[in-house]
């Protein structure tokens, strides 16, 4: 039985899928409508489905990426105990860091919260470098403030876009 600690009142927060095993834009698809169910979530509204090259291991198919804005009011490890059962009921499978995944959820951040614990760090250690994260973002939050600070306007201007596009449907 996963816990579901809940805060005192809902909080908004970010979500980066990704997937590019086993037909990732359904996986992504599935995905989107699973967080819908989550228990004390709302999802509020997701980015297009993108495309892009994988990062680390280059020998592995390309990713398919999105972000989800959900309102909450799942404690974080709560959230993260959530994620991860879906992880598990998308038949991930850990072999290789950075490695293909069926399915890998990542709280890119949770309101206006700075988390660093042994099973989270909020926001994502690697948000502020990865295209395929910041550009979804940019597009259903574009006047985002970060905690610290700095807006999503600022970081997609120090973020080359790469080879990210959007998957045409
Ligand atoms: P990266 O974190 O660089 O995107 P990854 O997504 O491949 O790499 P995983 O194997 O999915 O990494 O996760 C490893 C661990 O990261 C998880 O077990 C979880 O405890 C931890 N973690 C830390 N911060 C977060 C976060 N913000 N969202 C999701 N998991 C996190
Ligand atoms: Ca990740
Ligand atoms: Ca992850």
């Amino acid at each position: 039985m996963i816990s579901t600690a809940l805060l005192t009142q809902a909080v908004d927060l970010y979500i980066g899928l990704g997937s590019n095993l086993e037909d990732p834009l359904q996986q992504v698809r599935q995905a989107l409508s699973e967080l819908a169910e989550l228990p004390h979530t709302e999802l509020i509204c997701h980015s297009q489905l993108y495309r892009s090259d994988p990062v680390g291991p280059a020998d592995q198919p390309d990713f398919i990426n999105a972000v989800a804005h959900l309102r909450s009011q799942l404690q974080p490890e709560s959230l993260l105990d959530q994620l991860q059962a879906l992880e598990q009921k998308h038949r991930r499978v850990r072999l290789q860091h950075w490695g293909p995944r069926t399915l890998d959820l990542d709280i890119l951040l949770f309101a206006d919260l700075q988390i660093h614990t042994a099973r989270l760090c909020i926001p994502h250690s690697q948000l502020s470098v990865r295209s395929f994260v910041l550009y979804p973002l940019q597009e259903i939050a574009p006047t985002l403030q970060l905690p610290g600070g700095r807006s999503i306007t600022e970081l997609i201007a120090q973020c080359d876009r790469g080879t990210l596009a959007p998957v045409q449907v």
